[in-house]
């Protein structure tokens, strides 16, 4: 079969590979009729050396179950499935506590750390199909696929960064970044009621969407100019929930020149760094609450997915681009040159 495969920074091909296969009894094998380049993938796409060994890329897909192994009963031949960024066995304390990124299961992993699986590719073997695949209730082919298809990373993700902020509707949030991410946020804090909605970016087409999605006010400056900004439209104040959709530390440091006393900079843009600030005169002195980490977007799909379903959401937009798998290499083009927001990859 046919898969994508990162050799080194920039450079990624699709190649062919042995074919997935049932391995274990608990497996799942699904033919991808819909994955995605995330912005996530841009980190390793940029840093790659070529000392790293080639790895299969992609985490986000939806797919018809071709075979099961003989202890899955949740989802069976023929059924679309989506699956979450990560694998979980859902009967571990913490998957019962909705926290499936904490998974204990020996199992358990995101699909980045498995080499030999990738959703950038045709088929691809599930790890515990029984905790992490979820049942779609839609033909293949319908129109409403692509914005389930963001259940699997990136709208969950965005209402991951509303729940760990404690978003509601007495609640004026910033959303820092205007990548898919960003911008379904904006989407999750207008479903969960917030009366003033800040989105910090620079990409008209983006920030359009993200008037479309709910934002109410936009701001392209950054650092000091944009702290400033937000703090004219908060009368000085900050906002009480700060999403910081990036991972930089100049996005970091931006969150916390934003957040209101008492508020809360949740993150989900995966951190490139391991030190930040966090003393008296950052976190401490205005009783500033960190939160965020890896969303578990499997505790999320039942509750996101009927708004979907219903049109109440269309989280799918952020699609501005599509491609097979013969388009890949340029796809990534087009994300690390932010001419394409996201890409839907059918293989
Ligand atoms: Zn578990």
């Amino acid at each position: 079969m046919r898969a994508t495969v990162m050799f080194g920074a920039g450079d990624v091909r699709v190649e062919q590979v042995p074919d997935s296969t049932i391995k274990l009894p608990t497996d799942a094998l699904v033919r991808i009729t819909g994955a995605c380049i995330c912005g996530s993938d841009l980190w390793p796409y940029a840093s790659r050396t070529p000392e790293d060994a080639p790895a299969r890329v992609g985490h986000e897909f939806v797919g018809i179950v071709e075979d099961t192994g003989t202890e899955v009963t949740a989802v069976k031949k023929g059924d679309l499935v989506v699956a979450p960024f990560a694998i979980s066995d859902g009967t571990c304390q913490f998957c019962r506590e909705g926290l499936q990124t904490s998974c204990e299961h020996p199992q358990a992993a995101f699909w980045d750390m498995i080499p030999d699986e990738g959703a950038q590719a045709e088929a691809i073997r599930v790890p515990l199909a029984d905790g992490t695949l979820v049942k779609l209730p839609v033909a293949p082919d319908s129109a409403l696929v692509p914005s389930l298809l963001t259940l699997s990373d990136v709208l969950g993700t965005g209402h991951h960064a509303t729940v760990a902020g404690g978003v509601n509707k007495r609640t004026r949030v910033t959303v820092i970044g205007d990548g898919a991410v960003g911008l379904l946020a904006v989407l999750s804090a207008k479903r969960m009621g917030a009366e003033q909605i800040i989105l910090m970016g620079r990409h008209p087409a983006r920030t359009e969407l993200g008037r479309e999605f709910g934002a109410t006010d936009i701001v392209s400056g950054r650092g000091e100019e944009g702290i400033a900004q937000v703090r004219d439209l908060t009368g000085g104040d900050g906002t009480h929930v700060v999403i910081e959709a990036v991972g930089t530390m100049p996005a970091y440091q931006q969150a916390l020149g934003i957040v209101r006393p008492g508020g809360v900079v949740s993150r989900v843009g995966a951190p490139q760094y391991e030190e930040a600030p966090i003393g008296f005169g950052s976190l401490f002195r205005h009783n500033l609450r960190l939160a965020g980490g890896p969303a578990p977007v499997r505790a999320y799909i039942e509750e996101l997915m009927p708004d979907i379903l219903d049109g109440t959401i269309e989280p799918g937009k952020v699609f501005d681009m599509t491609t097979d798998l013969g388009g890949i290499a340029a796809g990534y083009r087009d994300m690390a040159d932010r001419k394409a927001l996201k890409v839907l990859i059918k293989p």
